[in-house]
């Protein structure tokens, strides 16, 4: 059964939905459970006109605050809550490696056309991860 859940964030209204289903997987299996949020990192054309650092470093304090709040209701100890900085498919699969961890819980649009196309972080977790993934689909208005 499942030793380590990572349960990957993007610490919207939208993470309620998916949080039952994951409380629901920890009951059941008894594993440990890892947050990830990652923050991506404003575009370039922004530097020119803002303080891109001091904002950045708002936009990582706001994430790691929400964090610990979720993994306070959770019941998450901090160092199993990990903030990253980047592109979300890439660190949430690389922070999956590092973690051991056997099973990614994620949201999930069901896009298709275009957006699909385009691909969606739970699409590329999906494709790119080597553990089992649960994509949770969350409520169509949200589109
Ligand atoms: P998306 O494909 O961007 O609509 O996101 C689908 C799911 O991927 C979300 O419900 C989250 O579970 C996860 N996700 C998206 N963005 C992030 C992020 N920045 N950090 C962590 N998880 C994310």
């Amino acid at each position: 059964m499942y030793k380590h859940i990572l349960f990957a964030t993007d610490l919207s209204e939208e993470t309620d939905t998916v949080l039952d289903k994951v409380q629901m997987m920890r009951g059941y299996t008894g594993a440990k459970l890892s947050l990830v949020h990652v923050v991506e990192p404003l575009p370039g054309y922004s530097y020119a006109y803002l303080g891109i650092e001091d904002i950045e470093e708002q936009l990582i304090e706001e994430a790691r605050e929400a964090l610990l709040k979720l993994g306070e209701k959770l019941n998450v100890p901090r160092e199993q809550q990990w903030i990253e900085i980047g592109q979300p498919k890439s660190n949430i699969l690389r922070v999956a490696e590092e973690g051991k961890v056997d099973l990614i819980i994620c949201g999930s649009h069901g896009r298709h056309g275009l957006s699909l196309l385009l691909g969606s972080t739970a699409n590329a977790i999906l494709h790119g991860a080597k553990c089992d993934v649960l994509t949770v689909r969350l409520p169509e208005n949200g589109i």
